[in-house]
């Protein structure tokens, strides 16, 4: 089982010719609304990929919970959910003919999630192989259900997602896994070490270099840093060896036809958490190419969650 803490949002999505000035009303738009949230997306891709998966959140009394519900039923997630005094999340998103984007979040209900919530999820949490969260939810319920998870030994993995996050110094500590995109390593290695690093020359890098950054970030765990169009990089410290034969290494990414990367990194990271959960004793480098097919292979649909791929379409374009 993999325990996703994290936030659910439903985006409005707004197709337009031109994107509205203020005091404009625009005409002949074309609406559509459907699920959304770091959190939700990533235990999308979780049960898709096919591990038993609960996900802890927090949801207004509205029809954005509605949606929730009948969506997590859908894929067999397991909704665990606050019943906060806001609405459940949104995000308004308008997109132009070119494809450029104005989008507003308003996190309602997902700023509710608390430790006292998240401490009630003890025995589920206790049960999981695998405790994944983000960091669009409020850092101290995150930090008290991956204090739970070491307890009972379950493997945390934290996305620092978005990466305006502020990440406390004992929660990154906490994470077995951290999980971050180009901006968002080159934004926690600032607030964390003071190091300034360009994220557009990170995929560039020579590995030694990186290794060290990745060393410098977190200390004790492992860090696999996605690069977009190429791949990963993973960094375990020296004393997490145990079956893997290689400190750091790259896995270049899968060759497909991305036509929307939305939510590539969250499929990466529900992926990764149920390999991890399905086959707790594989090499970390087997978790990892499977999440970089996997992410891959969601690039090819248009949408976040919605495209979260099977674990049966996986195989049947990569392999085994
Ligand atoms: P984010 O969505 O957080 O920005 P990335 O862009 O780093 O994350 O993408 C996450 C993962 O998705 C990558 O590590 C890779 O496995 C996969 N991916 C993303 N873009 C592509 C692409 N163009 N081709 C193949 N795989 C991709």
């Amino acid at each position: 089982t993999v325990l996703v803490i994290g936030s659910f949002n439903v985006d409005h999505v707004w197709r337009v010719a031109a994107l509205p000035r203020p005091g404009e009303t625009l005409g002949l738009g074309e609406y559509l609304a459907g699920p959304g949230g770091k959190g939700f997306n990533q235990a999308t891709a979780v049960a898709r990929a096919g591990a038993r998966t609960h996900f802890v959140c927090a949801l207004g009394e509205d029809v954005g919970a509605q949606l929730a519900r009948a969506l997590a039923t859908a894929d067999d997630i397991d909704l665990r959910d606050l019943r906060a005094t806001r609405p459940t999340g949104t995000a308004g998103i308008f997109v132009d003919a070119q494809g450029r984007n104005i989008i507003v979040v308003a996190p309602g209900a997902n700023a509710e999630l608390d430790e006292d919530f998240v401490q009630t999820q003890g025995e589920a949490i206790g049960r999981a192989q695998v405790v994944l969260a983000q960091l669009e939810s409020p850092t101290a319920a995150v930090a008290r259900g991956f204090s739970l998870a070491r307890q009972s030994g379950a493997v945390t993995v934290l996305n620092p997602a978005p990466a305006d996050a502020e990440i406390p110094a004992s929660l990154l500590r906490m994470a077995d896994i951290l999980t971050p995109n180009e901006s968002e390593f080159a934004a926690q290695l600032l607030a964390h070490t003071g190091q300034t690093i360009d994220p557009a020359h990170l995929a560039t890098q020579d590995e030694s270099t990186l290794h060290s950054l990745c060393r410098d970030l977190l200390r004790d765990g492992t860090v696999v840093v996605t690069l977009g169009a190429a791949g990963c990089f993973v960094s375990h410290a020296s004393d997490q060896r145990r079956g893997d034969v290689h400190l750091h290494y790259r896995v270049p990414a899968e060759p497909v036809t991305p036509v929307d990367t939305t939510g590539a990194g969250d499929a990466f990271n529900g992926a990764l958490a149920a390999s991890l959960a399905r086959s707790p004793d594989a090499a970390f480098e087997t978790h990892v190419r499977y999440a970089n097919r996997y992410a891959a292979l969601s690039t090819e649909q248009v949408g976040a969650a919605t495209s979260m791929p099977q674990d049966a379409q996986v195989r049947s374009r990569f392999g085994d």
